[in-house]
């Protein structure tokens, strides 16, 4: 069963065209990861996916559920971005457990599902600290700590790593690895990094203007390029 799929989604901003008509099925626990220059709509199309951005033709579906018109908070997807978004006030526990307690969960359950959080990401000992106290990583863990406690059907990232340093966006690039196979999880992933795309991705979806250029898997993409757009993007020798 596709957990999400895009059906001819087009995203017009007046008259200008963004995205030109996208068909992709995603299957269930996939991860895949949208690449292509900057400009090419690969924001656009996940903010529509999450529903931050209306879809101007075509469908959206998630699970069996025509969600083209639902709002974000329907969707049951969660959205992680590159700016981290933390609460300054709250603790590393308050900032994870809060849409919880905004959904109105009973203290037990949340603090049963943080802990769970604090234990997949890692995080075990920063409980009580402040978002100001924490390292750049450490942030994006607690950002997407706050994203699994509502059991999503599938994560959105949005160039979560491009704001951190060399050496810790590696270290990340591991954790989110790491996340993807202990949650089996359906993730969606835009970067503009190459070496990201290829060591991450089950399946990768080049966009060129607002279309699909290619979509397969890293190998696949390597060796047999569609085209010399794909080709130069990906860096293979054609
Ligand atoms: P990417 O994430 O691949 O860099 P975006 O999805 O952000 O690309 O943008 C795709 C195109 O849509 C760009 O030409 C951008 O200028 C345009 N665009 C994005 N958001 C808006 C908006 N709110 N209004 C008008 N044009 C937009
Ligand atoms: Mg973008």
């Amino acid at each position: 069963m596709s957990s999400i799929e895009l059906k001819a989604v087009e995203k017009w901003f007046g008259d200008v065209q963004v995205i030109k008509g996208v068909d992709l099925a995603i299957e269930e626990g996939e991860f895949v990861i949208f690449v292509g220059p900057s400009g090419c709509g690969k924001s656009t199309l996940l903010r529509m996916i999450a529903g931050l951005e209306e879809t101007t033709r075509g469908q959206i579906l998630i699970g069996e559920r025509d969600a083209t018109a639902e709002p974000p908070s329907k969707r049951g997807l969660a959205m992680v971005f590159q700016s981290y978004a933390l609460y300054p006030h709250m603790s590393v526990r308050e900032n994870v457990g809060f849409p919880l307690k905004s959904a109105g969960l009973p203290k037990a359950e949340i603090d049963a599902k943080v802990d769970e959080a604090a234990r997949v990401l890692k995080l075990d000992g920063y409980m009580d600290r402040r978002p100001k106290d924490l390292s750049g990583g450490q942030r994006q863990r607690v950002a997407i700590g706050r994203s699994i406690v509502r059991d999503p059907t599938a994560f959105l990232f949005d160039e979560p790593l491009s704001n951190l340093d060399a050496a810790l966006r590696v270290e990340m690039r591991y954790k989110i690895a790491k996340l993807h196979q202990t949650l089996k999880s359906t993730m969606i992933y835009v970067t503009h990094d190459q070496v990201e795309a290829m060591t991450l991705a089950d399946r990768i979806v080049v966009l060129e203007f607002g279309k699909i250029a290619q979509v397969g898997s890293p190998r696949e993409l390597y060796e047999k390029p569609a085209n010399l757009f794909v080709a130069q993007f990906i860096g293979s020798p054609r």
